[in-house]
Order: structure tokens, then sequence, then C-alpha cells
């Protein structure tokens, strides 16, 4: 139980609370005060008071907010850490991304590093941010105009147990699919008009190949007009066992550049164990019947998966690796809300989890991967992270894009987030459409007014 005298910290300071197990339960009496170009922080906990002093200057209310919740925060997990024993990979740093506040510091003519160290980063985890700024480099790119299109298809075959998206097994969501996809051909159509300078085009899920080719062919032909350019374009297919060549065949002809084959694990043991309705068979037949077709792939893997022992996350990699797509995507299991495997978290063992993260690093650059995009999540095992790794010359600029928040984001369907950056990036408006797709289809007239006017109409 956390209590603190400033109410906009508490938040943050339960972001740090939950990252040490157990410590939920302990009576934490946190003070703050800035006085004099100083934050002062008390953290009370067993009856003894830690104070923390960090000289800082506030031009502004802004900084003043982000600097207390930093200091704050830092003091916490001083204390946390301390009282627990436990050294966290990314230290006290939450509720930014890590690449981003690298920037920051980049941006405001100092290097990152000292400000890592400061937050108890660990040493790895800042060389990775650095080889991820510069994996990034050449497709990362700041300009008023830019802008991504995302479409959402929120179908799946069936719902897999550690899911926590919005989406639904398509046998009991298909009476909506003619509706949902006129609904998107009316925002697609409107799209238009909105964007500058097209970046990117990313169809998600979902799994978009759950639909039927005919069905992935409108949706398609409903994007064409937009992408006249010619630039990146994914599917994200998702799982093996959605591929069909009449799918990849309508892929192709509309011009689409990246899938994805969302394989998971290798193993079948952990693939059945987490409601997987495929095998590690399935994944390479799906490698193989897009083989022709010349599009990059991306092979997502999750480090963490309920049961998967350390061998079998190592196969795993090595069996990505062994098929060669271009982008390799290492998740930590996000033990999100609402999904079942929250209740698991005992059962995973994170001193192996670090085992499994620091495997994946090595392999994947001893195989001529560089890492290029990296997020965290709020409730991600062991307190991890999400990498993609892409070949030479291969990484994916959606996501880029979306992890770094330097373009416009065009979202359109059922759970989408479309997002328009003000003043160069340092303001973002975000409007977002109903989760279920009956209300989403209710109110699919009134999301294309709002949203023309957030991107601000004509351009
Ligand atoms: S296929 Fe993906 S989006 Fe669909 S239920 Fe499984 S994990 Fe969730």
């Amino acid at each position: 139980m956390l209590t603190c005298n400033e109410e906009f910290l508490q938040p943050e300071l339960m972001d740090v609370v939950r990252l040490f197990e157990g410590a939920q339960e302990l009576p934490i009496a946190q003070t703050m005060r800035y006085e004099s170009g100083v934050f002062e922080n008390t953290v009370a906990l067993d009856g003894q008071a830690h104070v923390f002093r960090d000289e800082a200057v506030c031009a502004d209310a802004l900084q003043y907010k982000s600097l207390a919740k930093r200091y704050a925060k830092l003091a916490l997990y001083h204390v946390l850490s301390e009282r627990t024993g436990i050294r966290l990979p990314w230290g006290a740093l939450t509720g930014i991304r890590p690449t981003r506040l690298a920037y920051q510091e980049l941006e405001a003519g100092r290097p990152f590093e000292p400000l890592f160290e400061r937050m108890c980063v660990a040493p790895d985890n800042i060389a990775l941010t650095r080889r991820v700024i510069e994996g990034q480099r050449p497709v990362y790119e700041r300009r008023e105009g830019n802008c991504d299109v995302f479409v959402s298809l929120p179908f799946c075959p069936t719902k897999c147990e550690y899911c926590s998206f919005i989406t639904a097994p398509i046998a009991a969501t298909r009476k909506y699919l003619p509706e949902y996809l006129a609904a998107l051909r009316q925002e697609l159509a409107a799209a238009g008009a909105l964007i500058e300078n097209l970046r990117s085009v990313y169809v998600g899920g979902g799994t978009p190949f759950a639909l039927e080719a005919e069905e992935l062919a409108e949706v398609l032909a409903a994007i064409a007009p937009l992408r006249k350019n010619g630039c990146e374009y994914t599917v994200e297919a998702g799982r093996p066992d959605t591929f069909t060549r009449e799918k990849l065949e309508v892929c192709r002809e509309h011009g689409v550049t990246r899938i994805c084959i969302n394989a998971q694990s290798f193993s079948d043991a952990t693939l059945a164990r987490i409601g997987r309705k495929h095998t590690a068979q399935d994944v390479r037949d799906a490698f193989a019947l897009a083989a022709p077709y010349g599009f990059a792939i991306n092979c997502d893997l999750i480090a963490g998966l309920t049961g998967e022992s350390f061998e079998e996350f190592c196969a795993s990699v090595d069996e990505a690796i062994a098929l060669s797509p271009e982008n390799i995507t290492v998740h930590t299991l996000c033990l999100k809300t609402g999904a079942r495997l929250k209740e698991e978290t005992s059962r995973l063992h994170e001193g192996r989890l670090a085992d499994m993260i620091a495997y994946s690093r090595a392999a994947l650059t001893a195989a001529g991967y560089e890492p290029y995009y990296l997020y965290r999540q709020k409730y991600m095992a062991g307190a991890h992270e999400n990498v993609g790794w892409a070949k030479p010359g291969t990484a994916c600029v959606y996501n880029v894009d979306v992890m770094e928040e330097i373009a416009d984001n065009l979202a359109v369907g059922a759970n989408a987030v479309s997002k328009k950056l003000f003043a160069g990036g340092k303001r973002i408006e975000r409007h977002g459409s109903p989760k279920d797709i009956p209300t989403y289809l209710a109110k699919a007239g009134q999301l294309i007014a709002e949203r023309a006017a957030l991107f601000g109409g004509q351009r």
C-alpha cells in the first residue's frame, strides 16, 4: 500500500511498485518536495526514512512534472531494490520508451548514457538502446506531413489463451463482415484527403488472413487508391494455419511488400499449451508457401510462454533464424489484464527468462540481425522488453514510425487509434474507435467526421 503527498505521482510510483513482486503489500509513504532547484524525495518503509536529493532546474510546468516523476520513481526504485535485492533490467525507467528518452537527451545535445546509468538501466540494455537507434537510422525520418495508415481487422480463427487483444473468433463475428468491409471502404475513401506523405500501410489484427481471399481482396482494393507512391505495405497475415496460396496471391496482386508469420514458438507442446491451433510444421509450411512471392517476412517469437523451457525457447530462436526471414521480433510475454495468464506469473522463472532474452540477442546478432525497434509494456514478465530485429536494409518503416511517434497515424476499423502530431511531435492528439464491432459499425460515419476534424480536413 503506497501513499504519496502528490497525487500526480501516485500512478507513476505504482508502476515501480508493480515491478517488484510482493511490494504492493508493503506500507510505503513517499513525500516529494521541490525547493530551490532541488527535488527531495523521502521514502518511508519499515520505520525508516530514506531521503534522496536531486538538483534540477525546471524551465516550465511540463518539465517540472516530468522531472518530478523521474526522481520520485528513482528514489522509490532505490529503496525497493535494496529491500528486495532485485535489480531490474531497465532500472527505474517506466512509462516512457527507452529510445524516446534517449532521443530527448540526444536532441538536447547530451549523450543519453549518463541518464540511463543514473536510472539504473543495466549496461547491456544501454548498449541495446544505442544499437536500436543506429539500426533505425536508415528509416527514421521526422518530417511534417508524414503519415502511416493502419487498417484494423479484429478477426481471428480462434482466441489464443494469452491474448487480450479485442479480437473474436471469426465464426462468431463473420455475420458482421460484409458491413465491416463496407465501413472500411468508406473510411479509407475519406482518408485520402487527410494524408500528405504516406510512409507505409499496415493491415493488422487480429489475423488478417482469417478472412477469405475474396474478402481480403476487398480490403486491399480499398487501400489501393491511397498507396500511389508504392510505399512499404505490410499485411500481418498472422497465424500460419490461415495461409493459403490464394491469400498470398491477393497480397502480391495488390503490391504488398511485407507479411508476418506469427510463429510464437516452434515447440508443439508450447503451442498446444497456449491455445494456438497450429504446429511448428505449419510455420515451416507457411514459409515455404510464401517463399516464391518474395515478400519481406517478419516472424514473431515470445519469450516466457507458460511452461516453455530455456532450451525450447532457444531452439525456437535457432529455427526462426534458420528460416531466414528479413525480420524477427522477440516479444516478452505480456501479462495483460484480462488475459488468463496474468494469474500465472509465478510460473515464470524469471532467471531463465533473462537467459532466454540474452540468448536471443546473441544468436540474432551472430546471424547478422540488428535491433531496430524496442518497446516495453506495463505488465511485461520480468520487466523486460520487445525487440524487433532486422537484416541490414530491411527495417520496417511502420514499426519505427509508430514506436518513436514521429509520424501521424491514420487508423481505420474497430479498435483503431489514430494519432496526429502537433508542434513537431511535442503534442499528440489521439482518436480511438469503438472496440466492439457492432458499436463501431453504428458509429462509422461519425468517426470519419471526427477524424477529418483531427487531421485538419483538406490538405
Ligand atoms: S491470433 Fe493473435 S490476435 Fe488472434 S487471438 Fe491469437 S494472439 Fe490474439
